[in-house]
């Protein structure tokens, strides 16, 4: 079994000959196209990161699962030394592309699945857990992307998924053939998804009686017959077709989000891992949506690195980089992104062993850790403004730069501190630009707000596992109360 590198992956991908909406085209040859190809670079090196000398020893672990040696974005968690490596992991590979790559969610489903169906088997007398090992040994063996989706449209915010006008609004079991089910619905923003080989699909909520229908985990081939694909837009992406990549800001790397239908796919037996049992639908949430908090805790960390150097780079070339309140903002923007990557570690480090054998991040302070990713990159994205300065919002266009009678004004007034070119100057502050305002927000900011959930869904999930109660009778004891 070898692992793959990032060219036989962009190889495998093409393979597939996927198909997406485009900005209104149906298109195909998606991996060359300019607006997916920096997403699909930025997954290509979680693979080549295998087998660089300085990152291979991070990304390879033994898989007892396959029994070999397996890219640790498709690895089963043996250990808490596990669950910090996979930070550790992330947090490498934000920093190396300064944006979302897209392959820890469908890591973060499996791991949760893992457990979920194990203990659904011995509830229910299922074979799911055989059937998930199954299939997993296999991606890893073929070293495989697999997107992880799991949030529906949901319709109307107050009603249940029975209640909806449209019952489509949740991903439900439709009909029932020999040998597997029919699924109707949608997944909205789904991470990396064109750049998936798989799709593992979740229930999004905890389902209730009369949701069974709703309750439905399986697996799908990003080919299987019946999905269409729309790609999502992100600020500023078309600037990703310019000729020139000073505009783009990131001129490699970027994320991916694609809206995805299921219009009547049929899942063979094999691959459906929970059908009705809505009694671990909340489990299985809740579980992806704790290691999910968990991955934030390090790739968000990495990408706030990039934009913590370009600060300070920026602080340098204009000229203030020594002044007090500019070193300041600079180490509270490193105080606040350490304190992130902090919170990533915790909940690693006081992982559990599951009765199915994984390990499953610290519920509690994985909430917490995605509760501060909530805010503290909006925080490091205000300081970044505030020290970058007014061009961010001005700038004029790399067309300007290269045209002989606007250029050579924008390389007078644009010019800074001695020794900086005025182009690097405007890569720095697109760079910038990209991640408080352009396409790299949609990852940095947007996703750091929504991405495992709104703030709500952690707030919620720190009221329960706080054990406030416990922290009451310790009162009532210390103050003798009855
Ligand atoms: C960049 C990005 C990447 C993502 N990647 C993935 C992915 O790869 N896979 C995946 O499955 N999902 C992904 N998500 C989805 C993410 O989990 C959701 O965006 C998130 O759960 C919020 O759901 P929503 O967008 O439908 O917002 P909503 O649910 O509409 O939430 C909006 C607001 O309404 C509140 N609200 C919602 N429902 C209620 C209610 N019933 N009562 C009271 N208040 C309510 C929320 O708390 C929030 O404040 C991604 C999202 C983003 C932005």
């Amino acid at each position: 079994m070898a692992l793959k590198t990032g060219d036989q992956y962009v190889q495998s991908l093409k393979d597939l000959n996927l198909e997406a909406h485009v900005m209104g085209r149906r298109t195909g040859d998606l991996p060359d196209h300019g607006l997916v190809g920096p997403s699909v670079r930025a997954v290509a090196l979680t693979y080549d990161a295998a087998h660089d000398r300085e990152t291979r020893d991070l990304f390879r672990v033994h898989s007892p699962l396959c029994s070999g040696e397996v890219n640790r974005f498709s690895h089963l968690h043996q250990s808490a030394d596990d669950l910090i490596k996979k930070v550790l992991m992330q947090r490498y590979c934000g920093h190396a592309t300064g944006c979302c790559f897209q392959r820890c969610v469908g890591l973060d489903a499996a791991n949760a699945i893992f457990s979920t169906t194990f203990e659904c088997d011995q509830k229910h007398g299922t074979d799911y857990h055989q059937r998930f090992q199954k299939y997993w040994a296999w991606i890893q063996q073929d070293d495989l992307v697999v997107d992880g989706a799991m949030t529906d449209p949901k319709g109307d915010r107050g009603k249940r998924p029975a209640e909806q006008t449209d019952p489509d609004m949740f991903v439900r079991v439709k009909d029932r053939r020999p040998g597997g089910i029919v699924v109707s619905g949608a997944k909205l923003h789904q991470t990396g998804m064109l750049n998936s080989h798989e799709i593992l699909v979740m229930p999004t909520m905890n389902m209730r009686p009369g949701e069974e229908a709703w309750a439905v985990c399986f697996a799908v081939p990003t080919t299987a017959e019946g999905i269409r694909y729309i790609y999502g837009r992100q600020a500023s992406d078309t600037r990703k077709l310019e000729a020139s990549t000073l505009d783009m800001g990131n001129p490699v790397y970027g994320g991916q989000e694609v809206m995805t239908v299921f219009e009547d796919v049929f899942v063979p037996d094999e691959r459906i891992f929970l059908d009705g049992e809505i009694d671990f639908s909340g489990a299985m949430v809740e579980r992806f949506a704790s290691y999910h908090r968990q991955s934030y805790g390090g790739c968000k960390v990495g990408v706030g690195d990039v934009l913590i150097g370009a600060t300070a780079l920026i602080a340098r070339m204009n000229g203030v980089e020594k002044a007090g309140h500019i070193r300041e903002k600079i180490v509270e923007m490193i105080h606040l992104n350490e304190t992130l990557f902090a919170c990533g570690i915790a909940c690693s480090a006081r992982g559990y062993q599951t009765p199915a054998g994984n390990y499953q991040v610290d519920m509690l302070l994985a909430n917490v850790c995605k509760l501060n990713v909530t805010r503290f990159p909006y925080e490091i994205a205000r300081l970044a403004t505030d020290v970058a300065g007014g061009l961010l919002g001005t700038m004029p266009s790399a067309a300007d730069l290269d045209d002989p009678l606007a250029g050579p004004y924008i390389r007078k007034y644009l010019a800074a501190a001695d020794g900086v070119a005025v182009v690097d100057r405007m890569k720095v502050l697109r760079l910038i630009e990209n991640l408080v305002a352009g396409a790299g927000a949609v990852g940095y900011l947007i996703e750091s707000m929504h991405g495992a959930g709104p703030p709500a869904a952690q707030r919620i999930m720190i009221g329960r596992q706080a054990d406030l109660e416990g922290k009451i009778e310790r009162v009532k004891q210390l103050l003798d109360i009855g």
